[in-house]
């Protein structure tokens, strides 16, 4: 039986930001959204990309062999489930009670045939999962067969919210409300910008009334993706990050568990 490759962009190990514990990220390529302040934006194309960074370039021209000062840094790898694997089982002894493997991207839902075969190979070797996604997609079959969903909520209006990321918040919305009549825990959560009226309260009030939203976090805006794009050659518009006494402030009128 032949098993689908999947285009992979990094993996991170110890990670203690993307869900409970400590983790493994398989940070998938390709998304469907193009989100203004993404974090990773070398995730977006579903095509392999050359990020270039001339600060670390010492022009030894030797580009053609592979570049050993990491200025010129190829991202997408091609993975077969047995070689993801076993990159997962180098890990296992730190997972621990929490922890685990989360598969996030991008979109990992993008390539879902092979995200589905590493969820039930995780789930048969008894390592938890979760799947971080931005719900634009829905697969019954993959949230069923994953411990914790992480999917955000961005923006209320439609209009900002297409402006923003590119896409309409409606089947978003509408696959949060489908996410409530399954029994997989979800964690929702809202990228916090403070130039963008976002509509926090009205996302929080909505997600508060699906049950198996067990969790709302507000993630405050870090400019970490502007590096990267422009290694892209794109340009990422910068915002500003959130003070405290603002982050505080939203906190306070938001409805969290
Ligand atoms: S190999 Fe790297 S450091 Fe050398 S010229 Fe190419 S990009 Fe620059
Ligand atoms: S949904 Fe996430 S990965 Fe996709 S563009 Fe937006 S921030 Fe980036």
């Amino acid at each position: 039986m032949t098993h689908p490759k999947a285009l992979i962009a990094d993996i991170q190990r110890f990670s203690l930001h993307d869900g409970p514990g400590i983790r493994t990220t398989v940070f998938f390529k390709g998304c469907p959204l193009n989100c203004a302040w993404c974090h990773n934006p070398e995730c977006i194309s579903f095509a392999p990309e050359t990020l270039f960074y001339p600060d670390r370039c010492v022009g030894c021209g030797g580009c053609a062999e592979g570049c050993f000062s990491d200025a010129k840094v190829l991202c997408g790898k091609e993975y077969t489930p047995d070689e993801l694997m076993e990159e997962i089982r180098r890990d296992l002894s730190y997972y621990g009670e929490d922890g685990g493997v989360t598969f996030s991207g991008g979109e990992p839902l993008g390539q879902r045939d092979f995200l589905l075969e590493m969820l039930l190979r995780c789930r048969k070797e008894g390592i938890r999962t979760a799947v971080e996604t931005s719900l634009y997609i829905f697969d019954e079959e993959v949230f069923r067969n994953t411990d914790l969903i992480l999917a955000d909520l961005k923006i209320w209006d439609d209009g900002l919210h297409r402006s923003f990321t590119g896409v309409s918040v409606e089947p978003i919305k509408e696959n949060f409300l489908r996410l409530g009549a399954l029994s997989t825990p979800v964690r929702g959560a809202t990228p916090v910008i403070p130039e963008i009226d976002q509509g926090i309260e009205e996302i929080s009030r909505f997600l508060y009334g699906i049950e198996n939203v067990r969790e709302y976090v507000l993630l405050p805006y870090h400019p970490i993706g502007t590096k990267k794009a422009e290694a892209l050659g794109k340009k990422q518009r910068v915002f500003s990050v959130p003070t405290k006494e603002f982050m505080k402030e939203i906190q306070r009128n938001a409805f969290i568990r």
